[in-house]
């Protein structure tokens, strides 16, 4: 007698989903492995899970319904054992009523559906969904529910429920573990007056997350405390800890802030990307002209290199990029970071801490008695720590650093007014990046745009069809939002002998930027309307980009003022 599973691979035949070739691999797979043709045609990347799952769902004339869509209430975990639905592989989604939705892999199981019947006492109907996300779903929701003490029906087989402390534990790693597969780059846990809200930012935006019971608030900040190992007994002052965190392979170092609220101590972890997220230059996403332009730069033996930008805009990233390129065992690379926030191997990495008073320039000035060829400065804040970051690069040292100005030209105005003579600045610098990030459309579900005129007008762009942009309609995969991921736009104002001699004589912000733009340098915003024009971002997120660039960081770079000069 065929089974369901092999009425679903002859039905993925017979629609040409799978090949004949294909199908006689995955069972020659099959057989070797000890597993059914299905699993296999899955490990060998013929079909997909959902596209399996779709297929059942046909056969068995059930709804398939995508995990990804749904809000699942987890307090459901408490209706049936953790081990049962492991045992069933399904999960109630919801219950209506007299019925219940159930997820399940295998709707045609009539004695998994008894089971569940008889835990519920409530009319059953299944629904198809792919086993990958059912897995995932049902250790989600069992990591959070049982947080909360309600543990009702679901102990007895549950090994996990020893002791009271152990689903804390898992509901922290759980929620820690999901931002980091969402690409998070923070989580804030925010208790108010009647509940508990976890949200992650993804892309530089908040998303709202399923947040437990706020009854285990105090738990998880607690276990948190223990991670970072931070005093227990207080919570009227903020605390800052960190700690590391083991998932899938990777190890995350999460830096924890805490702020006591009047509804409890309000949690933010951040997030720091291990240093293997580090690529090339390449990868950075710059015009092709600006990379060769950069890695050029980064070869000379000294002078200073900054990248502006405001935080968040991704200046670490490339700051660290450029030195993972040039790291090597004959060269001292050392750094100054508040905070530390990607570790590289062989780089030496020192923290600032303005506490104690051992402050960039201080930290700055120690590291030159320690031979460096390479130095990154954190940011470039004082007087103090510019000077001797650019004394340090005209005696023979290659000098990184930020600066916090709105674009690439205005950082001159800014060194003349930490003080620095003009000769010291162009001896010194070799070059200016300014980035920001714009969110790049979910490729999943773009679309092409009729951009309105104003819009498009409004940054600047006239002559380019209607029709010629995208924007992300919005799916499962970016979370309705459209985008999915963030690249950086980019402008480079290089110290040519041109732009040296209008330095030297103290020309302004605007004479200087015309003459960048006369030799060739393009705005973040050209960079980003290019990247629109290829289909990789909205005007949406340029009008953003513009709106960013013109709320002044510095007064002094924008084009219409005086610079200081
Ligand atoms: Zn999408």
């Amino acid at each position: 007698m065929l089974d369901v599973a092999q009425f679903v691979v002859h039905s993925m035949v017979d629609d040409g989903l799978v090949s004949p070739e294909d199908f006689e691999r995955a069972q020659e797979h099959a057989a070797r492995a000890g597993t059914d043709v299905e699993d296999a045609l899955i490990a060998l990347k013929v079909v997909t899970g959902r596209q399996v799952a779709i297929a059942r769902a046909r056969i068995c004339e059930y709804p398939y319904v995508d995990l990804d869509w749904f809000e699942v209430d987890f307090q459901n975990a408490l209706r049936v054992p953790k081990s049962v639905a492991e045992r069933l592989g399904a999960f109630p989604l919801f219950i209506l009523g007299d019925v219940a939705t159930i997820a399940m892999e295998d709707p045609l199981n009539l004695q998994a559906i008894d089971e569940i019947n008889q835990l519920l006492r409530r009319q059953i109907e299944p629904i198809i969904c792919e086993p990958a996300q059912l897995n995932s779903l049902i250790n989600r929701a069992y990591s959070l529910a049982r947080t909360t003490g309600l543990a009702g029906v679901d102990h007895d087989d549950d090994e996990e429920l020893t002791t009271g402390e152990e689903p804390i534990v898992a509901a922290v790693n759980q929620t820690i573990a999901t931002a980091i597969d969402a690409g998070a780059s923070d989580v804030h846990i925010n208790p108010d007056e009647h509940s508990l809200n976890i949200r992650y930012r993804i892309d530089g935006v908040l998303q709202s997350q399923q947040a437990p019971d706020l009854s285990v608030h105090p738990g998880l900040i607690q276990r948190l405390k223990v991670m970072s190992q931070l005093d227990l007994t207080q919570t009227r002052r903020p605390q800052d800890g960190k700690f590391r965190f083991n998932h899938a392979d990777q190890v995350i170092d999460v830096r924890l802030s805490l702020l006591p609220t009047v509804y409890g101590e309000n949690a933010v972890l951040r997030l720091l990307r291990p240093a293997a997220a580090i690529g090339s230059i390449h990868d950075l996403g710059m015009p092709n002209e600006m990379t060769a332009w950069f890695e050029k730069m980064i070869t000379k033996p000294h002078g200073m290199i900054l990248v502006t930008g405001p935080t968040g805009s991704g200046k670490t990233t490339t700051l660290y990029t450029a030195l993972a390129q040039i790291n090597s065992p004959s060269r001292n690379i050392m750094t100054i970071e508040d905070p530390v926030e990607i570790r590289l191997p062989m780089i030496r990495q020192v923290q600032a801490n303005h506490e104690i008073g051992f402050d960039f320039a201080r930290a700055l000035r120690s590291i030159l008695r320690q031979d460096p060829d390479v130095v990154l400065v954190g940011e470039i804040r004082d007087e103090e720590t510019a000077k001797i970051a650019v004394q340090a690069s005209l005696t023979g040292h290659l000098v990184f650093s930020t600066l916090h100005t709105n674009d690439a030209v205005g950082s001159v105005a800014r060194l003349l007014d930490f003080g620095l003579p003009p000769f010291a600045i162009n001896n010194a610098l070799l070059g200016v990046i300014a980035q920001r990030l714009v969110r790049c459309v979910c490729d999943k579900c773009v679309e092409s745009e009729e951009s309105p005129a104003e819009a498009m007008a409004a940054i600047g762009v006239h002559d380019v069809p209607r029709g010629s942009f995208v924007r992300g309609r919005g799916c499962p995969r970016c979370m309705n939002t459209g985008y999915h991921g963030r690249m950086g736009v980019f402008e480079m104002l290089r110290i040519t002998s041109g732009i040296k001699v209008r330095i030297e004589a103290g020309e302004n912000t605007t004479v200087i930027r015309e003459h960048a733009t006369s030799e060739g340098m393009r705005t973040m915003l050209d960079d980003g309307i290019a990247k629109a024009q290829l289909g990789l971002t909205s005007i949406a997120e340029l009008a953003k980009l513009n709106a960013a660039i013109d709320s002044a960081l510095v007064p002094a770079s924008r084009p219409e003022k005086k610079a200081a000069a």
